[in-house]
């Protein structure tokens, strides 16, 4: 049976009814995938498909990594842990946070989805991802190439760890005294265990990775670097909180949601006072909510489209509503109002009504002016969006823009990856282009 493809083609001529592919199956691998008493849900589907043969599963090709998921499903259907993580370390270096975090685009491209909900891979990921974590292999001798990356998030550790996995000496620099980016200060805890981010990092700097940390290096410092190593990895983040520009933006008890969940998660414990508002859609303002009830505050959430529209993952929203996030939908800020106190009292916010289908699909909703209201808000943060250094970094290393060609390549041993390229995106995407513009360079460097 072909297994590559998401619609199972026998060859008559070499099947010996053996049962191998059926024990291969990933629709083996989780139970309720298994359909009546004989057949699987994969022979239910069968029928459903095009017919059309594809160069990878769905799934796969779904993933930006590209992960063998048929492959390492195959593995835990038969109880090899460890087999199965060996499967997912050959193109992913953090499996334990992908485990938790990943936004799965291989679940939603999942065929099965057609007929019911598609099968849990990132739990999957998750559960083999506890299995003891193999020994870091490295190519010895001198290294073939030196090479500098700027930042210690997803994008750049996955570049990092692709460089030493192909006979690279990698340097990581980082402005922040710890290691993982995002992943260390922005998504909370409760999402993103430490202990499991710890797993992954020190299989990463077991590669015989250089981290140069508290070092926030400007593009002149990155011009020097150019210098000294044959190539550098642009892969800084969008690190800066996009402001509203409202009217009382700067009161005390208003917070940007990246600055609060910087605070809350290098543990300082911003202080807040209830009632707490927050402001936006997605997941800043999210894990910022959650972060605030899990103060033992009321919170309520207020977001100028419906729920439907939400970029905040599905599962988020579920679990923000089970501890008891209050949802206010249709309503955008229009100022913050100053109590006695001085600090922030209430936040005057306008109606929105749903419009034309704009040209990506979206709803637009639009202003109305006859809805104008007082939100009592204690604390208000804001979570309107996120925004890289793109145009500081592209004017410092004289370039027009950080436009960069498929690779993420820049200029000659001049790279980018992670969301300053893409702008803000998710972890997978991050890793692929980082992994994507390292084995670009060593290509470069040993041509
Ligand atoms: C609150 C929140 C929740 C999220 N939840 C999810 C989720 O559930 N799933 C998901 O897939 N994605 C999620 N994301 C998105 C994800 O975290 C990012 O897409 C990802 O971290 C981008 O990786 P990166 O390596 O490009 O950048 P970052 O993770 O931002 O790392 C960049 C690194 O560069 C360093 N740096 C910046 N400037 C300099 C400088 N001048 N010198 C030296 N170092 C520098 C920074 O300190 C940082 O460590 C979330 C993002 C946020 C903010």
């Amino acid at each position: 049976m072909e297994g590559r493809t998401h619609v199972p083609v026998v060859d008559e001529a070499l099947c010996g009814v053996c049962g191998i592919c059926r024990g291969a199956c990933p629709a083996l691998a989780s139970p309720d995938l298994v359909e009546g008493e004989s057949g699987t849900m994969r022979a239910a589907l069968a029928p459903l498909a095009s017919g059309d043969k594809t160069e990878l599963a769905p799934c796969q090709e779904a993933c930006p990594l590209g992960q063998d998921i048929n492959g390492y499903l195959a593995c835990l259907a038969e109880g090899d842990q460890i087999g199965a993580l060996d499967i997912i370390l050959k193109d992913n270096p953090l499996p334990s946070v992908l485990g938790y975090v990943c936004h799965h685009p291989c679940q939603q491209a999942c065929f099965s989805g057609s007929v019911q909900s598609p099968p849990s891979i990132r739990d999957l990921k998750r559960f083999a991802a506890q299995a003891p974590r193999p020994e870091a292999i490295v190519p010895q001798g001198d290294p073939l190439a030196k090479v500098a990356v700027v930042g210690a998030g997803p994008a750049g550790l996955a570049a990092a760890w692709q460089l030493a996995r192909q006979g690279a000496k990698a340097v990581v620099f980082d402005a922040q005294p710890m290691v993982g980016g995002m992943l260390a200060w922005a998504i909370p805890d409760f999402r993103l265990p430490r202990q499991e981010l710890q797993r992954d990092l020190d299989y990463i700097a077991a590669h015989g990775i250089e981290f140069k940390l508290g070092q926030a290096l400007s593009p002149e410092d990155v011009n020097a670097l150019r210098g000294e190593y044959d190539a550098v990895i642009l892969a800084c983040g969008a690190p800066k909180a996009q402001k509203a520009g409202l009217p009382g933006e700067e009161l005390p008890g208003v917070w940007q949601g990246l600055d609060f969940l910087r605070e809350s998660g290098l543990g300082k414990q911003p202080q807040l006072t209830a009632p707490v508002v927050v402001i936006g859609g997605g997941n800043v303002a999210l894990d910022a909510a959650r972060a605030a009830l899990h103060q033992g505050l009321p919170v309520t959430l207020a977001y100028r489209r419906d729920r439907g529209q939400m970029p905040a993952y599905a599962e988020e929203l579920e679990a923000a509503a089970a501890e008891g996030l209050k949802f206010l939908y249709r309503v955008q800020p229009v100022a913050l109002e100053a109590g006695q106190g001085g600090g922030v009292a209430a936040l005057t916010v306008q109606g929105t009504i749903p419009g034309q289908q704009a040209a990506d699909g979206r709803v637009a909703f639009a202003p109305d002016p006859d809805d104008q209201r007082s939100l009592e808000a204690g604390s208000v943060i804001l979570a309107l969006g996120q925004q890289s250094e793109e145009d500081a970094w592209a004017a410092g290393l004289g370039l027009q823009s950080l436009q960069a060609d498929a690779q993420g390549r820049l200029a000659q041993g001049l790279y980018v990856a992670g969301d300053l390229l893409t702008g803000p995106a998710t972890v997978v995407e991050a890793m692929a282009g980082g992994i994507k513009a390292a084995k670009a360079i060593m290509q470069e460097v040993q041509s």
